[in-house]
């Protein structure tokens, strides 16, 4: 009987274990939540009004059609069962395994604030970015009627909570609709004077970079108009607006952007987990008792960084997925031996806004227009397929030279009420 590897997740770990295992001899099952899957580096720009949905999502079945040894199913994972080796889902479907890789990832999270959420969005999926996008434009479309000069100034208040690399390409492009996409559009409000405002309760932005390009962020935001608070939580959410330190804030719009809740995959094969529910997984990334498991990419947590955690983030995510593919494979060769997971980091980047980027490359550290053209190029390089590089690169060449956002639709209800 063929070898059947199921992989649950098609993101940038899935995805990778499955391609890495092209010529093995297995058979293999994607499962996801989803049908596609989701270039998230970019989701910001979705949830901003620069990119369209289709230029960042791929329909997984689509991206596999020429491996005849994959079948992809749409369906949640609820949980396994390790000790008859079947995955469960939410239809009560079973799935069997031979070898599973638990590729979930992870969600945005509130610190124990679940209430928060209806108030502060986060940005994880296409849902959310489209959501995102249609309350910042609501509230540009609700503050041109509105007459009380402080509700007015309440609803061209945007507050970015989380001064990590989500937050601050989000405050950076928020910043650049409001303050030289949209003037032109609008009659009766200054969209010049709306208020963008980045709230970090650690000392710095960008805590993830060398201090010098955090300062070099930092200074590039402002200069953009955008107001930075640091060393101050967010203690309270509402419809109103947030409270940071002992400071309220009234905001119409408010994003989340500050905390990461791994998926549930560490309970689903009894894991211990730390406290962002990673599942803490053996030096091979396997489950441990569990040699066919493997817990990969943001869902799991692993001190395989020169004794550091690896980051969450795409590569790594990504060397994952290979590095199991490689042990399947291996296995399958009839060579057992653990091969511990190590990862190799090429560099941190990310976007402030027009011309303004930051790239930690380690010894070598780049920032401004040259760091902005680098984040660029890397970022058309990895999406896929030619189509999706070319519309890509023809929305940034055209909103660089017109300043004209051509994805400001307000979608999935068009009331000017409620959310
Ligand atoms: C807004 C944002 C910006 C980011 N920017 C960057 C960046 O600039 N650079 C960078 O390197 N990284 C970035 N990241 C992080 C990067 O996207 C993640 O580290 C990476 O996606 C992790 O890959 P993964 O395979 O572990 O999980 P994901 O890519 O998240 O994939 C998980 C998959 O599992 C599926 N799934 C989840 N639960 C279930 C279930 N129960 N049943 C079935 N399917 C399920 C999901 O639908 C999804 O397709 C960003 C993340 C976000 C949210």
């Amino acid at each position: 009987m063929t070898h059947h590897v199921v992989i649950v997740g098609a993101g940038f770990g899935g995805l990778a274990a499955a391609q890495e295992l092209a010529g093995t001899d297995v058979k293999i099952t994607i499962i996801d939540q989803r049908n596609h899957h989701l270039f998230q580096p970019l989701l910001y720009q979705v949830g901003t009004a620069v990119l369209a949905t289709s230029e960042i999502a791929w329909p997984i079945r689509h991206l596999v059609r020429k491996r005849k040894e994959i079948t992809t199913l749409l369906g949640e994972v609820t949980g396994v069962d390790t000790l008859n080796r079947r995955v469960l889902l939410d239809d009560g479907g079973v799935v069997a395994y031979d070898s599973l890789v638990l590729a979930t990832g992870a969600r945005h999270a509130y610190f124990g604030h679940d209430e928060w959420e209806p108030h502060a969005p986060g940005l994880k999926t296409l849902e959310d970015a489209t959501a995102i996008r249609r309350r910042i434009l609501l509230s540009f479309e609700r503050a041109e009627r509105e007459t009380d000069p402080d509700a007015r100034a309440a609803l061209l208040t945007f507050v970015i909570v989380g001064g990590g690399p989500t937050g601050v390409e989000l405050a950076g492009a928020i910043a650049e609709l409001a303050h030289q996409n949209l003037p032109e559009d609008y009659r009766r409000i200054d969209t010049r004077k709306a208020r963008v405002v980045l709230i970090e309760a650690g000392p710095r932005i960008l805590p993830s970079f060398a201090p010098d390009l955090s300062a070099y962020a930092h200074a590039s935001l402002q200069r953009q108009g955008v107001e930075i608070q640091l060393g101050r939580a967010v203690r309270a959410c509402s419809a109103d607006g947030v409270i940071y330190g002992d400071r309220p804030l009234a905001a119409k719009v408010i994003l989340w952007a500050a905390g990461v809740r791994a998926s549930s995959a560490a309970a689903w094969v009894g894991l211990p987990a730390d406290a962002a529910g990673r599942a803490k997984v053996e030096p091979d990334l396997t489950a441990a008792g569990h040699p066919e498991i493997f817990v990969i990419g943001d869902t799991a947590t692993i001190s395989a960084w020169h004794g550091n955690p690896v980051p969450g983030i795409a590569p790594a995510a990504k060397q994952q997925g290979m590095h199991v593919a490689r042990t399947i494979a291996k296995r399958l060769r009839g060579d057992a031996a653990a091969r511990n997971f190590r990862y190799k980091h090429a560099g941190s980047l990310a976007t402030i806004g027009k011309r303004a980027a930051v790239i930690d490359f380690g010894a070598v550290k780049v920032r401004g227009w040259l760091a902005w053209w680098l984040w660029g190029l890397a970022h058309i390089y990895f999406l896929i397929g030619l189509r999706n590089r070319l519309a890509v690169a023809l929305s940034w060449l055209w909103i660089y030279f017109t300043g004209n956002r051509s994805a400001c639709l307000i979608t999935q209800g068009e009331r000017l009420t409620g959310q």
